[in-house]
C-alpha cells in the first residue's frame, strides 16, 4: 500500500507574516480533523527555516528547487546540502514553471534530480504535457521522454525514495483540472514506465486541485495525492484535500 501524499507548493507567495498566519491556521484545521495524509509544505527558500521550525514532526518540508551542482562559485543558487541545512527532506524537481520560464531541459533536470539523490534529499519529479502537446496525441511520448532522461542517469534506484508528480502543463494554475480518467490514464502509464519499483512509488496529480475534486481524483488507483499550487495558501481548502487523500 502507498501512503497518500499531498504536498503544498506556495510558490513565490507571501510573507513571513503570512506564512506564520498560514501556519497557524493549518495546525488548527488538521487538530480538528484526523486525516493520516502524509503532509509536504514547500516554501519560498527564505522561509524554509521558519516553516521547519514551526511545524510538527508529521509534517514535512521541502524546497520548490535547488542546483544541480554540489557547491562553488554560482551566485544565487541554492545546493542540496543548503537545503538539507535547513531541515529540508523533499525538493521539486523539474516543475512546469522551471521548464517554461527559466528554460530547464530535461537533461538539466536529470542533473538536479542525481544532485538531490546523492545527497539524500527525496525528488519529487515533476513531469506533464502542454496543452499543444495533448491535442498533437503526444502526452506519453513526452512524458516517456521527460522520465527517461532520469533513468538515461544510470543511477541504482532512481524510483526508490523518489515521488512523481504528474502535472499536466494546461491544468496548473489554470483552473482546468484533468478529468480523473485522463488523469489515471498517464499515471497508470507512469507506473509502468517505472518498472518494478514503481509499485511503490507515489504518484502525484497536480493542476488547479481543490477541495470539490480532490475526492475523484484520489479514488483512482493509480493517484497517491497531490502537488497543489493555489490552494495551499487557503488553509481551509488545504486541510480538506490532505483529508480527502486519507
Ligand atoms: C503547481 O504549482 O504544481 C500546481 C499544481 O499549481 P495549481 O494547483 O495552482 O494548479
Amino acid at each position: 500500500m502507498r501512503t497518500p501524499l499531498v504536498a503544498a507548493n506556495w510558490k513565490m507567495h507571501g510573507t513571513q507574516a503570512f506564512a506564520r498566519q498560514l501556519l497557524a491556521e493549518l495546525e488548527k484545521g488538521f487538530a480538528s480533523s484526523n486525516c493520516s495524509a502524509q503532509v509536504l509544505i514547500c516554501p519560498p527558500f527564505p522561509y524554509l527555516s521558519l516553516v521547519g521550525d514551526a511545524v510538527g514532526e508529521g509534517v514535512a518540508l521541502g524546497a520548490q528547487n535547488l542546483s544541480e551542482q554540489v557547491s562553488g562559485a554560482f551566485t544565487g543558487e541554492v545546493s542540496a546540502e543548503m537545503l538539507l541545512d535547513c531541515g529540508a527532506s523533499y525538493v521539486l524537481v523539474g516543475h512546469s514553471e522551471r521548464r517554461s520560464l527559466y528554460g530547464e531541459s530535461n537533461e538539466l533536470v536529470a542533473e538536479k534530480f542525481a544532485a538531490a539523490k546523492a545527497s539524500g534529499l527525496i525528488p519529487v519529479l515533476c513531469i506533464g504535457e502542454s496543452l499543444e502537446q495533448r491535442e498533437a496525441g503526444k502526452t506519453l511520448a513526452v512524458v516517456a521522454e521527460q522520465l527517461a532522461a532520469i533513468t538515461s542517469l544510470g543511477l541504482e534506484s532512481p524510483w526508490q525514495d523518489t515521488v512523481v508528480a504528474y502535472e499536466p502543463v494546461w491544468a496548473i494554475g489554470t483552473g482546468k483540472t484533468a478529468t480523473p480518467e485522463q488523469a489515471q490514464e498517464v499515471h497508470r502509464f507512469i507506473r509502468e514506465q517505472l518498472g518494478e519499483a514503481g509499485v511503490s512509488t507515489q504518484i502525484l496529480y497536480g493542476g488547479s486541485v481543490k477541495a470539490d475534486n480532490a475526492v475523484e481524483l484520489f479514488a483512482q488507483q493509480d493517484i497517491d495525492g497531490a502537488l497543489v499550487g493555489g490552494a495551499s495558501l487557503k488553509a481551509e481548502e488545504f486541510v480538506s484535500i490532505c483529508c480527502a487523500a486519507d
